[in-house]
């Protein structure tokens, strides 16, 4: 095994107040603690938190070190974009009238199914890289744009193999429910979602159902569906929720099971209390929300509701073609209202929960692998900063994935 890794001297290093954590409500955010130190890293976990004589010491001196960031809902792999519908939404045409001429969801669905695979997964790898730059050690990836059986199976096959040849690792969800395809209603293409989980379940590494609740899509009775054949399959339930409208999803969504419930824009107070204590995070996409021109979830009274909030890009054509969660985090920063603690708490341990991996990953705890940020500055710059990429270097698994031209110095010292 390689000599342990040091990062020396840094200005801030982001700890759990206990360690062995699997998540945290942001109410606890402000016990995170954040102290000058160093972080050790060997055969891919941490090792400690002191160098000695042994470690290959990197100057972090000036810097924070953070947990690599947890991106859990993206909608990887998708095939081209859709920027004429985002001028034509920006000039205030209506989101009815751009499906109705033919954009929306379904102009992605045609899209995915013009392109060969190789040409989806280049564009998706690319992507991929622009979020490792950004801090992105795990992703998940969703499909949703096959629209018919084939299609969803072979857009999560494509989620797998886009995760088996980049250097981040994650998760695959199957989003079976997000428009109704061609020649369905919602019941008989849920019929059709409950007959393809097997040949999911045999053929893609999906761990988790997802599905779009909304008046243009699927209804509170169809996640209830959706959450028996995710139990009944042994996979997680996802759910958006609340996004456009308000249809009083989050109780149902828990009742049925679901790991976490996404957008929640449209969250109406009353149903706040639902999440506290819960199985349950509340992953709030602001980018979405800003892109979309979306109403503001509340976000505040989650947060100190003790309810477990986590961000996201939502990176998707439509909505939000965002890769960088550090622009997410000045978002939230800004529209929420919240801390930098309860930021970094949603980007890190928490959205990992939401994947089934804060186990492993999302803190730096010794044992935990060794996704690794080192920032150019404090952690208050990264929403100030606003629009700035903060990521000086990224280490996945203990070893450096990524360092930025102006910060390659730090890792040309003496080795021990
Ligand atoms: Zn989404």
């Amino acid at each position: 095994m390689s000599a342990p890794i040091a990062l020396t001297g840094a200005a801030e290093v982001l700890r759990l107040p206990e360690e062995d954590l699997e998540r945290l409500p942001q109410s606890r955010a402000e016990e995170l603690r954040l102290e000058p130190g160093d972080l050790v890293m060997h055969g891919g976990r941490i090792a400690g938190f002191a160098a000695d004589g042994s470690c290959r010491r990197i100057d972090a001196s000036g810097c924070a070190v953070v947990p690599g960031f947890v991106d859990c809902h993206t909608h990887l792999p998708f095939g081209g974009w859709r920027a004429d519908e985002y001028a034509r939404k920006v000039a205030g045409v209506p989101y009815a009238e751009i499906a109705r001429s033919g954009g929306g969801i379904r102009s992605s669905a045609r899209a995915l199914a013009a392109l060969s695979d190789g040409e989806i997964l280049a564009q998706a790898r690319a992507l991929a890289a622009e979020m490792l730059h950004h801090g992105t050690t795990t992703f998940e990836g969703k499909s949703g744009y096959g629209l018919s059986v084939a299609g969803e199976l072979r857009a999560l096959e494509l989620a797998g193999r886009l995760l088996d040849e980049v250097p981040q690792t994650g998760t695959v969800t199957a989003l079976l429910a997000h428009a109704v395809p061609e020649g369905h209603d919602t019941a008989s293409w849920m019929d059709e979602v409950e007959g393809m989980l097997d040949a999911v379940r045999a053929r893609t590494r999906a761990d988790a159902l997802d599905i779009f609740v909304e008046s243009v899509a699927f209804s509170n009775d169809d996640l209830l569906r959706m959450g028996r054949l995710a139990a009944a399959h042994g996979l997680a339930l996802r759910a958006h929720v609340e996004q456009l409208s308000s249809h009083g999803s989050v109780p149902v969504a828990v009742t049925a099971g679901a790991r976490s419930v996404d957008h929640l824009s449209c969250l109406p107070p009353e149903d706040i209390g639902v999440l506290v204590g819960a199985e349950c995070a509340a992953v709030l996409l602001p980018g979405a929300e800003f892109l979309g021109g979306e109403r503001t979830p509340p976000a505040r009274e989650l947060a100190g509701s003790g309810a477990v909030c986590v961000l996201a890009t939502d990176l998707n054509p439509g909505t939000s073609p965002i890769v960088s969660m550090p622009l997410i985090a000045g978002l939230a920063v800004r529209r929420y209202g919240w801390s930098i603690k309860e930021t970094l708490l949603a980007m890190t341990l928490n959205a990992a929960w939401v994947l089934g991996l804060s186990g492993e990953r999302g803190a730096l705890c010794v044992g935990r692998r060794a996704d690794v940020l080192l920032l150019d500055g404090p952690v208050a710059h990264i929403p100030y900063r606003f629009g700035h990429n903060p990521v000086a270097a990224v280490f996945i698994a203990g070893e450096p994935v990524w360092v930025r031209e102006d910060h390659a110095w730090r890792f040309e010292g003496p080795a021990a």
